[in-house]
């Protein structure tokens, strides 16, 4: 970390380095729930659903990019062996063993929101404190905000389509 960095950071900063490198974990994870997901998925509006998830798993991996880059920038050291993801991170990552689009989405739905309550965490850990972690942080959490609603805006249309079809059916 460079001096003028650490003279401003009034925080502890190996806690901050220990919940970004948590955070960097659950990214790669949740990069690769969406990447297989969208692979495997089956049912309803798969065409709109697969780009749509390829795009997320993009987007989590830019954010693990940024957030091993700040890491490195507070002194620390990213983590450096995918099998201490699992061990890491605390938002779980969801194994696909159902194909069907809307368990897929589900899963998730539920990535997302631990992954906002992740951002807002180092968002409030930093407030005030380290501005520069404090904004990437608000820009992330942006990002899953927006994940988020798409995931519910794909499951209230599925919702809506198989009560569309209950009423054919009556
Ligand atoms: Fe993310
Ligand atoms: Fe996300
Ligand atoms: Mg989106």
């Amino acid at each position: 970390m460079g001096q003028k960095a650490i003279d401003i950071a009034n925080l502890d900063v190996a806690e901050l380095i220990q919940m970004l490198n948590e955070a960097l974990a659950e990214e790669w994870l949740a990069y690769y729930q969406y990447w297989v997901g969208a692979r495997i998925l089956e049912g309803p509006m798969r065409s709109e659903v697969e780009p749509e998830l390829l795009l997320h798993a993009t987007e989590e991996l830019g954010h693990a990019e940024l957030v091993a880059d700040r890491i490195i920038q507070l002194g620390g050291t990213p983590i450096l062996n995918p099998a201490l993801w699992t061990k890491y991170a605390k938002c779980d990552y969801a194994e696909p063993s159902d194909p069907y689009i809307e368990e897929i989405l589900k899963q998730n739905l539920e990535g997302e929101r631990c992954a906002i309550q992740r951002y807002q965490d180092i968002a409030e850990y930093t407030h005030g404190k380290d501005m520069s972690t404090h904004q990437m942080a608000i820009g992330i959490l942006n990002d899953e905000l927006e994940h988020e609603h798409d995931i519910e805006d794909f499951l209230a249309d599925i919702n809506r389509l198989k009560e569309d079809i209950r009423k054919i059916r009556m």
